[in-house]
């Protein structure tokens, strides 16, 4: 299988309140966690028990690169989040409650908005080959996340050339380069791809918290050695990043504005109580027409239920 495209969320990751963001800049590592997505390893980077977002990212699954054999991921719901598809090699197709259905590949991106509810599936275009790639979630905020949902298919992304390769700028702005992306609160992602020895600097925005994840090789933050199963987190308050590396290196860049609360996050909801984790949980059991039906030939997959954890 594929991505961690359906979670589900341990226990383990939505427990007591994590740290605040930190300033001045930092680099803290903290090893991802394995999980097993319908029978594929992925990293996950994000959530950590402390360290539940960076900005509004909320969620970094780095699939393990293995041959993807599995059909894919069957329909399943989501509320109050962006799902962010990015690919670096293999291909999918994602089908959603809206109607949308589009085969992605490396070098585009996907960005599914939540907001009240949507149901997804996403497919193995070709079984047997080699899907690596990550998928992000970014939550909503108050503003937003109890709208219309929505699908985005970007082929092209905004590319900005560094000294020792290339940055692909996923969402927000890079060096002046715009990513045509929807996002509801200031945020920066990009994928950074490193031709070989050397360093890059790239001018970040102080006002925004970063970290880095390692997809491919290995960097050095600040002397610090980052590889891939990790998470680097870079604090507030950097106004540019050098990122050396010994060889060809890919890694993924994200940062944002500290987010305006800590998301309760239970299965595929992204949402601030467990009234609302109970509520989603009920109407997608419900087959509720709050998050419709999925086009899909995979079968549907039964929501996790709530665990009674006070509140
Ligand atoms: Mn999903």
């Amino acid at each position: 299988m594929l991505l961690g495209m359906s979670g589900p969320l341990a226990t383990d990751d939505v427990s007591p309140e994590p740290e605040a963001p930190v300033e001045p800049p930092c680099v803290e590592i903290t090893d991802s966690r394995d999980a097993d997505v319908g029978g594929m390893l992925v990293r996950r980077a994000l959530p950590r028990r402390a360290r539940r977002t960076v900005g509004a990212w909320c969620f970094v699954d780095h699939m393990a690169s293995a041959p993807a054999e599995g059909p894919g991921i069957g329909p399943h719901p989501h509320i109050g989040l962006h799902t962010v598809t990015w690919l670096l090699s293999g291909e999918l197709v994602h089908r959603d409650s809206l109607g949308s259905e589009q085969p992605i590949r490396p070098g585009q991106l996907n960005v599914m908005t939540a907001g009240n509810g949507i149901a997804h599936a996403e497919e193995t275009a070709v079984r047997g080959a080699l899907h690596h790639g990550v998928q992000l979630w970014v939550a909503q905020p108050e503003a937003t996340r109890w709208g219309a949902p929505d699908f985005a298919h970007h082929a092209e992304l905004p590319r900005v050339e560094l000294a020792t390769g290339t940055a692909s700028v996923l969402v927000g702005a890079l060096d002046g380069a715009v990513s045509p992306a929807r996002a509801d609160t200031p945020l920066v992602g990009a994928e950074v791809d490193l031709r070989g020895p050397g360093a890059s600097t790239l001018p970040l925005d102080p006002a925004f918290e970063h970290a880095v994840v390692v997809l491919d090789g290995a960097v050095a933050l600040d002397g610090r050695d980052l590889t891939p199963g990790h998470l680097g987190y870079l604090g507030l308050g950097r106004d540019e990043l050098t990122v050396s590396a010994t060889a060809a290196t890919r890694l993924l860049l994200i940062g944002g504005t500290p987010f305006e609360a800590v998301p309760l996050m239970w299965w595929n909801y992204v949402a601030r109580s467990w009234d609302e984790v109970r509520q989603a949980h009920e109407d997608w059991q419900a087959e509720s027409d709050r998050f419709g039906v999925v086009p899909s030939t995979l079968a549907r997959i039964p929501s996790l239920p709530p665990v009674a954890r006070g509140r």
